[in-house]
């Protein structure tokens, strides 16, 4: 055998020095990463442990206990994290602690910019490993015992992390690795249950062995056996199988995961395998956090782990906005530990755990709608006009997000209820059309002109009121080969089309003169049945809802002239028609063309002058009545009331 040195000082490879020193700068205000780093390789010796027992007979019984202990001791000042994994011996720990050997270490080296708050935030998002120790210690001893190897070959190394360590043979009789730290002074506010409870919660609840923390001792039980206390949840609970996971128990993570009281209304719990390995958790949750609506680019919602490491909160890296509501954990066990979030973008892999995460929401959600009842409505309400925007953003998902969708209907007197497949079967033999109202508000909806006909020709419009349906069908031109319209736009044809009659033709005409530049076109139509007058947009220009949007919004909207179609058929016109061209005709059209803005919902250029005609009006016919019975009085006061 040849003889090792028992005790040796060796100097740091110049790389490792370089770092020791930039990192305890840049890591200053993360130091808590320190014990994250320190756990997860404490987590990763016991899997090695574990997996070479699976071969090993030597090794075998050494795998059953496996728990991480974290020790303290406030008046010394240090910090102990001890593992029964698979340890080290003396050409390991001079390879693993002495040199940088990993090129992840390396390209963190490189991309350090000086710039410590930015530096601070990178690392923050690296695992950069061992060396996270010399944040917060000025010493750092290992002693460990590889496996395998007799217990008077174990190694003690330390180092002060000033470009040298030591390195000496040791005794040891478990095997396994015990890390102490040697606080710095200002760093021992660290070293309490609370504290260190709280950093293992934070950045290690979800390691799957059990993490233990030192109880503080009774003071008559000083001298006795220390005793630790399990801090960590159970095993990471999606590396486990579905069949052995109870509802209850996801229930739990996930209130555990997000701090909402309430249960979510499914999940989803999937362990990929294959050309890359990496399980799923998905919740959906029952109600939406109050910023969910406001706050788009959230990165929490989805958490990463590498082989149940956490690494960061990745929502935007793995899920699309539209599906922001979602929560979860992703763990891959092929992403390197020590990922960035811009290397995380670019990822093809991360592409594809994108691409399932859509597809198994999506999955839940069609599920839900399937199952429909309360869990269903409480869906929609919390967060169906989100899904929505995957309509808008995602192209390749269109058709399926759209099915998903539901909304208000001259169908169904509920909020929103009515999916397209619902009204696609409902649809008469010879309808070509989605028809769909937009308006600011259900009441505005229901009760607008442009229904009229349809209610007459028994055709189910479906009616949109949320914020964003404007934009929706803007992007949502067909669905399942039948086209979207609305029902305000563009020449209406329901029923049989009949060429309207010369006489209405030119009224219309008239009242296009009294309007002048006020409106785009006047024509009869056959939208009408009740009102006198309603507003139509050209086919494809904005709609009056959107442009007023837009310009709440602080955007430059050019002016659009609404046209105005007339009912023929209805008192006020044929009074009109009647009239001579002068003031009273003049009136007449700028109400009729008023009172149709208003039954948009719309808002007038000139509210005190339409107030004042009215007016006017009201007073006419009135006096008329009261002082002059003529015939005509009795036929205006009939037409105030059809026309309000
Ligand atoms: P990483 O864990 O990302 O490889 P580290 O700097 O944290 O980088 O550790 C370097 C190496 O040191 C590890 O890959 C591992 O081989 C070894 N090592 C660190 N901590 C332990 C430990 N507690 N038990 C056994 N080996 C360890």
């Amino acid at each position: 055998m040849t003889q090792t040195p028992q005790t040796e000082t060796r100097a740091f490879d110049t790389e490792v020095h370089q770092l020791l020193k930039l990192m305890i700068n840049a890591l200053y205000s993360n130091r808590e990463i320190f014990l994250r780093e320190l756990i997860s390789n404490a987590s990763d010796a016991s899997d090695k442990l574990r997996f070479e027992a699976l071969t090993d007979e030597s090794l075998k019984g050494l795998d059953q206990d496996l728990a991480i202990d974290v020790d303290f001791d406030a008046e010394a000042g240090t910090l102990t994290v001890r593992d029964r994994g698979i340890g080290m011996n003396r050409a390991e720990v001079i390879e693993n602690l002495g040199t940088i050997a990993r090129s992840g270490t390396r390209r963190f080296l490189d991309s350090l910019s000086g710039d410590q708050q930015k530096d601070a935030r990178l690392i923050g998002q690296f695992g950069v490993g061992f060396y996270a120790a010399f944040i917060v210690a000025e010493e750092v001893t290992v002693e460990t015992r590889r496996a395998n190897e007799p217990a008077d070959q174990a190694v003690r190394w330390s180092s002060m992390g000033e470009g040298e360590y030591r390195i000496e043979t040791i005794e040891r009789a478990e095997q396994g690795t015990t890390i102490t730290l040697q606080l710095r002074e200002e760093h021992r506010d660290l070293l309490s249950p609370w504290q260190l409870k709280r950093i293992i919660h934070h950045y290690s609840n979800h390691i799957a062995f059990p993490i233990r923390l030192r109880q503080p001792a009774e003071k008559d039980e000083a001298a006795a056996e220390p005793e630790f206390e399990r801090v960590n949840d159970s095993q990471a609970l999606w590396t486990r199988p579905r069949s052995e996971v109870a509802d209850e128990e996801y229930k739990e993570f996930y209130t555990g995961l997000t701090g909402d009281p309430e249960a979510p209304l499914s999940w989803a719990h999937h362990h990929v395998e294959g050309s890359q390995r990496y399980s799923l958790l998905l919740f959906l949750p029952a109600s939406a956090p109050f910023d969910l609506l406001i706050n788009r680019d959230e990165r929490e919602g989805v958490k990463l782990y590498i082989q149940r490491v956490f690494i960061m909160d990745a929502a935007e890296q793995v899920l699309p906005r539209y599906l922001r509501f979602m929560r979860g954990v992703i763990d891959s066990a092929d992403l390197p530990l020590n990922i960035s979030r811009e290397i995380l973008q670019d990822s093809p892999l991360v592409k594809k755990i994108r691409a399932t995460l859509v597809k198994r929401s999506l999955d839940l959600i069609e599920k839900l709608a399937e199952q429909g009842g309360e869990p269903w409505e409480k869906f929609l309400d919390a967060f169906g006009s989100i899904l929505k925007e995957g309509v808008i953003e995602d192209f390749e998902q269109r058709e399926r997000i759209a099915g998903l969708l539901r909304f208000a209907s001259t169908g169904n007197d509920q909020a929103a209820a009515v999916g397209l497949d619902d009204y696609i079967g409902r649809m008469k033999d010879d309808q070509d059309h989605i028809w769909y109202q937009t308006a600011e508000s259900l009441q505005v909806a229901r009760n607008s002109p442009h229904l009229e006909a349809f209610r007459k020709h028994g055709v189910e419009v479906l009616l949109l009121t949320d914020r964003i349906d404007e934009w929706l069908v803007g992007h949502l031109r067909d669905y399942k080969g039948k086209t979207l319209k609305s029902v305000a736009r563009g020449k209406l044809e329901l029923g049989e089309a009949a060429e309207p009659a010369e006489d209405a033709k030119k009224l219309a005409g008239r009242i296009k003169k009294a309007l002048g530049e006020r409106v785009g076109n006047v024509q009869p139509g056959a939208r009408l049945t009740e009102s006198p007058a309603c507003v139509v947009a050209d086919e494809h220009e904005l709609s009056p809802l959107m442009a007023r949007m837009m310009r709440q919004a602080g955007q430059e909207v050019p002016e659009i002239k609404p046209n105005l179609e007339i009912n023929p058929e209805h008192a006020l016109l044929g009074l009109m028609d009647r009239l001579e061209d002068g003031a009273r005709f003049d009136d007449l059209a700028s109400l009729l063309l008023d009172q149709a803005l208003l039954a948009e919902g719309g808002e007038l250029a000139d509210p005190a002058a339409y107030v004042r005609r009215v007016n006017a009006l009201l007073v006419d016919s009135l006096s008329g009545s009261a002082v002059d019975n003529s015939n005509s009085g009795n036929e205006e006061n009939h037409t105030d009331r059809a026309a309000s």
